[in-house]
């Protein structure tokens, strides 16, 4: 045999059928992402967000000018490759993409509000663990062109009924990160603070402190938690714009039912959020990852990347996160076949292959046997298939032109007419459910 060939380090197969998992991570299957990207598309569209698909591989610069060039994701996470004298990079993240795609079509000038959604894989050279891979999964939107703050709380409000619809714990924790006119003075404050405890942060928090101080307050590592805890707070430099802006988010939230923590130490890693953030954060199931979407607005990003000075605000959760919870419940979407075919003969093969094209040509599933075997393992592995009917197809029911259907669950046979099979088996489906 020649040497095996294995999957990419930080990057996983989500097949139809369990597999073994190694770094204790819990397996996925495909019907755990089937169920949250079918609730994406139910609801998302009542919302008015239409999907847009951008291209995985992008120019580096985008993502260096909008991301920013002092981030982890710049910095250190992104796959970034020459191709033949260009710069390119495998997209770490939707927004930029998005907004990217926006300003190159003009969109603005076709209408003066845009909605977008989008789905896709996203690659960031991060370390493995459970939750965290270096291809993963997001769904995200975008709102172009509105101002807020009801669009603000009317996207806050779809991702909890998004995430709610799913049956995942969670909850919704809201700040601001004021925008041109007051942050750098927060900034500064904030950094004179840290600058008085450095000697208390890790090395990673050091460095940030000089050219991303706001995210020393997102640090997970305890010692710098505890500097954070004590550092000043966003809210007390808030100009009164921003104050009016976080206020009307406020209201309409309490307006639409929608339940919220503010929690004044959210940051967001990307450099480009002004004013409202927000994040959905589970409260079981995910270990030290367990934030499933991260938002907020970004009023400045689409004039930076070229285009006219129009306001956006977006989310993207994780999919594999949101995943992982949901097989946690043991929930997922399944597609079994409605009847498995097992002919025992040659004869009775060709005869299968038509009665199956009548059940597909009348929108009833069909899955043929193509191997040998006998009745009893054929019906073993019609159950392991989850089918509901199984039809074993001998020489005496092609003579007959009669066969008994074997309803898996309950074991009833029905007799059926082969004549007109695909009719009798969409009624016994209908009367039996
Ligand atoms: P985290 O705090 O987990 O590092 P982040 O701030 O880097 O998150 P965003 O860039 O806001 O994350 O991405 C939004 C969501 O995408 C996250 O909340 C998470 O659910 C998911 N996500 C981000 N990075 C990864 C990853 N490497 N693997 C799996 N999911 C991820
Ligand atoms: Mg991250």
């Amino acid at each position: 045999m020649s040497q095996k060939i294995r999957g990419v380090k930080g990057t996983r197969d989500v097949l139809p059928i369990d597999t073994y998992v190694k770094d204790d991570d819990p397996w996925l299957r495909v019907g755990h992402y089937h169920l949250v990207e079918q609730a994406t598309r139910d609801l998302f569209p009542l919302y008015g967000y239409r999907e847009a698909r951008t291209p995985i591989l992008e120019r580096t610069e985008l993502f260096v000018r909008s991301i920013g060039e002092v981030t982890d994701i710049v910095g250190k996470e992104m796959y970034t490759f020459d191709d033949r004298g260009e710069s390119v990079t495998l997209r770490p993240e939707g927004t930029a993409s998005l907004v990217r795609a926006y300003v190159e079509h003009n969109v603005s000038q076709q209408e003066p509000e845009t909605r977008w959604w989008y789905l896709g894989p996203m690659f960031r050279r991060e370390r493995q663990q459970r939750g965290r891979y270096r291809q993963f999964t997001q769904i995200g939107i975008e709102a172009f062109g509105s101002p807020g703050p009801r669009i603000d709380a009317e996207q806050i409000e779809l991702l909890d009924r998004w995430l709610r619809g799913l049956g995942i714990p969670f909850e919704m924790h809201l700040n601001t990160l004021g925008d041109a006119a007051c942050r750098p003075r927060y900034r500064e404050a904030l950094q004179a603070y840290l600058r008085s405890r450095s000697a208390e942060l890790c090395e990673d928090c050091k460095k940030r402190v000089e050219n991303n101080p706001i995210r020393v307050l997102d640090c997970k590592n305890p010692s710098c938690q505890e500097v954070a805890a004590g550092a000043p707070r966003m809210d007390q430099f808030l100009c009164d714009p921003c104050k009016a802006h976080f206020a009307g988010v406020q209201d309409s939230l309490g307006r639409l039912g929608v339940r919220f923590t503010v929690d004044a130490k959210l940051v967001r890693g990307l450099d480009y959020y002004a004013r409202t953030t927000y994040e959905a954060i589970a409260t079981s199931g995910l270990g030290a990852q367990s934030t499933v979407a991260g938002g907020g607005r970004y009023d400045g990003l689409v004039k930076e990347l070229g285009g006219p000075d129009v306001p956006g605000i977006g989310f993207a959760a994780g999919v594999e996160r949101m995943a992982l919870l949901l097989a946690q419940k043991g929930k997922e979407s399944a597609t079994h076949p409605l009847v498995f075919i097992a002919p025992l003969g040659d004869a009775e093969a060709a005869r299968a292959d038509e009665l199956a094209q009548q059940l597909r040509a009348a929108g009833l599933s069909a899955e043929v046997s193509f191997r040998k075997a006998n009745p009893g393992n054929q019906l073993k592995r019609a159950d392991a298939l989850g089918a509901r009917f199984a039809l074993v197809l001998g020489d005496a029911e092609l003579k007959a032109g009669r066969a008994k259907l074997k309803e898996l669950k309950s074991g009833a046979q029905h007799e059926v007419s082969l004549a007109s099979f695909a009719e009798e088996v969409k009624k016994l489906t209908e009367s039996l459910r």
